[in-house]
């Protein structure tokens, strides 16, 4: 990944400065030991033996829950953001959860920092739902830098925000910590506004497939099996686990070089004072430094804390472990325990010998544990490194993230990426869109993964409402609603969409 290439205040950097090697490096075990990451391929125990018996499990009829216009599997991000702009187009939409809330690895995944939703001239070009959801944060809930500082290269500026993860390349970003409570129960709110009927506690566990077309997807609950039909079907698990079970083509391959595989149960510590931390971190290089030390000692493993939307609160989004699959239950269930012994242990530590962390305790070890990559899917077409430096924008862009740093111009992301090869009525959106895995180490950002949410469920609504598939559909047609939604779209498709409608 360019990271190591940026510089040393990157993005990229900041959240895996231990790949100090270069892009695609075989990092050498000590790195890994000495900077806080199991290199890849090393796991702490070797999986459990399985019997090597099948069972036969028999046919059966199942009653239908539902049948709806939209089906959106996963409430995180993605999926949220599909089930608002799907409804607010008038279609039907179920939007199915597993767990309790929504937010997915945003608020159950205490992913609280949002990464920047600026580019590096400071124009807020992740906004659409992102954006609303973020100005209608009650303020306490919300940290960052105000609007008149964005793409501030003000020396000053940007060293006070880069000790808050708001400044990278000397340049101040919109990129703020919220409290996950607060994203939680708005987004349930913006659901529930825009008319989309939520199921949560419901697991999708087999997408319904008809000659290369998915109409549906079979969940469990409490209450057993149930199937629900859909004219399209939105695969926001995170995981394309529809897709893929749908015999969707998907892609696995890393960046061993970057962060973009690694799991962890991410938590927080309360009764911090987080501004005493980072005057020590400021003031006392050295004293930093040996504490450090230490705690790799103790640990092997071991990481600084991050600001989050309250002094008093201190977010740890590591100790980061390679090796493991987020598709592997077993896997899952020991970085939960590596995880859990992991945040103990920094507990203790903080306690010791931190300053601003003598009443610290454990808050919350996140509900959700903390995957940044399983699969990708194949789609119609991909973003990849080389399109990086071109500035490319794609005929069928649906969203511009912002690029890895100010050396790179803003990327131009495809509807193409939503659409999986070979596969009919089903979009893909958030962590799992048709990428490289260093363009996925960006693309799964949560904002990143609203932009693709909001445009999947707008493609699924029209769909929908045209009778097309979604891979029939006219790029303008999406294009012009997401622009009618608040979205961001170059220059260039902005211009070409909207100059009919201003002739007519
Ligand atoms: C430790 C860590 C640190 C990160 N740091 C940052 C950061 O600093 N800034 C940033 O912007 N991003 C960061 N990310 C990335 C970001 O959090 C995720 O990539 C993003 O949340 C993905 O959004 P999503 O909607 O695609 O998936 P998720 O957030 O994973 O949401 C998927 C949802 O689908 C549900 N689901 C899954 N399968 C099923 C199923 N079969 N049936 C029903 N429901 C299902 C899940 O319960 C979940 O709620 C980080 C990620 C991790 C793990």
């Amino acid at each position: 990944m360019t990271s190591d290439k940026d510089g040393p205040t990157g993005r990229g950097v900041r959240e895996s400065e231990i790949f100090r090697d270069g892009p695609g490096t075989n990092f050498s075990n000590s790195i890994g030991a000495e900077q806080g990451l199991e290199s890849f391929g090393e796991r702490s125990r070797a999986r459990p033996a399985r019997p090597n018996k099948t069972f036969a499990e028999s046919a059966r009829d199942i009653p239908v829950y539902a049948e709806t216009d939209v089906l959106v599997v996963g409430g995180g991000p993605a999926g949220t953001a599909a089930a608002i702009a799907a409804a607010r187009l008038g279609a039907d939409v179920l939007l199915v959860e597993r767990y309790n809330h929504l937010g997915g690895l945003s608020t159950g995944g205490l992913v609280i920092w949002i990464d920047r939703m600026t580019d590096w001239s400071g124009a807020h070009i992740i906004r659409g739902i992102a954006g609303e959801l973020m100005e209608r944060l009650p303020k306490d809930a919300i940290q960052g830098p105000p609007r008149a500082t964005w793409g501030s290269r003000d020396a000053a500026s940007a060293a006070y925000w880069a000790q808050r993860t708001a400044a990278y390349h000397g340049i101040v970003t919109w990129s703020p910590t919220i409290d996950p409570e607060a994203l939680k129960t708005l987004s349930m709110r913006m659901v529930s506004q825009a008319k989309a009927r939520l199921l949560l506690h419901a697991w999708c566990a087999a997408p319904i497939v008809q000659d290369g077309a998915v109409k549906g997807a079979i969940f469990e609950s409490k209450e057993g099996r149930h199937a629900v039909f859909a004219q399209v079907t939105i695969d926001a698990s995170g995981d394309a686990d529809l897709i893929a079970r749908a015999g969707g083509q998907c892609e696995s391959d890393i960046d061993t070089g970057d962060i973009h595989h690694c799991i962890n149960t991410a938590f927080l510590m309360g009764g911090v004072d987080m501004e005493r931390w980072l005057a020590f971190r400021r003031d006392d290089p050295d004293g930093f430094a040996a504490f450090m030390a230490r705690g790799r000692a103790r640990l092997k493993f071991f990481e600084k804390p991050f600001v989050s939307w309250r002094n008093d609160v201190a977010l740890f989004m590591g100790p980061r472990l390679a090796g493991y699959s987020a598709i592997n239950v077993d896997d899952l269930t020991a970085v939960d325990l590596r995880s859990r012994e992991l945040a103990v242990g920094h507990v203790e530590a903080y306690r010791t010998a931190a300053p601003g962390f003598a009443d610290a305790f454990l808050m919350l070890g996140a509900p959700q544990i903390g995957v940044r990559h399983s699969r990708r899917l194949v789609g119609r077409s991909k973003v990849t490194r080389e399109q990086w430096p071109t500035g490319r924008v794609f005929d069928d862009e649906i969203g511009v993230s912002p690029s890895l740093s100010p050396k790179f111009p803003n990327i131009s992301v495809p509807y193409g990426a939503l659409l999986p090869h070979g596969l009919d009525n089903i979009l893909g959106a958030g962590r799992h869109i048709a990428c490289d895995p260093s363009s996925h180490s960006f693309l799964r950002e949560i904002p990143q993964c609203w932009l693709t949410g909001q445009a999947a469920g707008v493609a699924a609504a029209l769909a929908v409402g045209s009778g097309r598939r979604p891979r029939e559909l006219d790029a303008a047609a999406i294009q012009r609603e997401l622009l009618r939604q608040g979205a961001y779209l170059s220059p260039s498709i902005a211009a070409a969409v909207q100059a009919p409608a201003a002739a007519e």
